[in-house]
């Protein structure tokens, strides 16, 4: 049986973690980045499996619109679960 490091052209999904094979990528990006968080920037090659670019494509297509009912709806979670942890879940909604 052939060890996996021994594959030809093999790589990783860059959202997964997946190992993947050449012909299974998805889609690639090659460019700069900012991380705000460390207040940092870099050069980056991201590669992604099907399921991945799948995801990433979904989100892409709903655009700010389905970003905003998505953050609607978690904060409005959010206070329904702060209501039920302060009064219980069967307090009027
Ligand atoms: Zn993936």
């Amino acid at each position: 049986m052939e060890e996996i490091e021994d594959l030809p052209l093999m790589d990783y999904c860059s959202f997964c973690g997946f190992m993947i094979n050449n012909f299974e990528k998805a889609a690639a990006m090659s460019g700069n980045f900012v991380d705000f968080n460390r207040k940092t920037t870099g050069e980056m090659n991201v590669v992604f499996c099907c399921e991945c670019w799948a995801i990433i494509l979904e989100v892409e297509e709903g655009g700010m619109r389905a970003a905003t009912a998505k953050r609607r709806a978690c904060e409005s979670n959010d206070k329904e679960d702060k209501r039920d942890r302060e009064h219980g879940p069967d307090a009027e909604k």
